[in-house]
């Protein structure tokens, strides 16, 4: 019998999201990343801007996302590649993902990361996607307001339901997006009353300038 603990250091979270050029990971980039990675009572918001290889681009996501828009903008910087790419993987290293649809997130970032690393999933197996948690939490407080519904559950419905307003045309901004997904966890997770971590950001804009912490 051991005397050791076996209890492990529960991982850091990282509430993600990325805005892409469309929804295949194989034709497609992602181009803002934002990452809120939560390591004890801290929260620490950061967001990378990678320029896309543009020549497969889905029209529609690019307006979806008002890539064209907001890449325009005169404050605009694209990061460097290789360093965004090192900083995010670095970041993501055995965090648990939280997201809205976290897959999809998961697999864009697999692809970026796939040209530097030869782990190119570094984040720990199972992501946990906010509309599954929230529709878990809704079955059990209301099951008969969730039996009304047969089909798929809409996220921004769920999220309502849970007391968080989605995002509205300040949406697909990852780190609009990123700050929604970790409102719908916390208002899950944190039982009323309990201080939810506090949030340390990079500028006005919270954007990450590269190399800070
Ligand atoms: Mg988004």
């Amino acid at each position: 019998m051991s005397t050791e603990s076996t209890t492990k250091p529960a991982p850091p979270l990282a509430f993600v999201d990325t805005e892409t050029t469309g929804l295949d990971p194989f034709q497609h980039d992602p181009w803002e990343i934002a990452v809120i990675f939560r390591e004890g009572d801290l929260d620490t918001e950061h967001v990378f801007r990678i320029q896309p290889d543009l020549t497969n681009a889905e029209p529609k996501a690019l307006e979806i996302n008002r890539y064209h828009e907001r890449t325009s903008a005169p404050n605009w910087q694209w990061h460097n590649r290789r360093n965004a790419t090192e900083r995010l993987y670095g970041l993501l290293n055995g965090v648990i993902l939280i997201g809205s649809n976290p897959g999809f997130d998961a697999e864009m970032l697999a692809h970026l990361f796939g040209r530097y690393y030869d782990q190119p999933k570094p984040w720990h197996y199972r992501p946990i996607d906010i509309a599954t948690l929230a529709a878990g939490y809704m079955w059990a407080l209301d099951p008969e307001l969730m039996a009304k519904d047969p089909g798929p559950i809409s996220s921004r419905w769920l999220s309502r339901q849970v007391g968080v307003e989605p995002p509205g045309t300040d949406g697909h901004q990852a780190l609009v997006d990123a700050r929604w997904a970790k409102a719908v966890y916390d208002a899950v997770t944190f039982p009323t009353g309990t201080p939810a971590p506090d949030v340390r950001g990079f500028g006005p804009r919270s954007e990450y300038t590269g190399g800070a912490q």
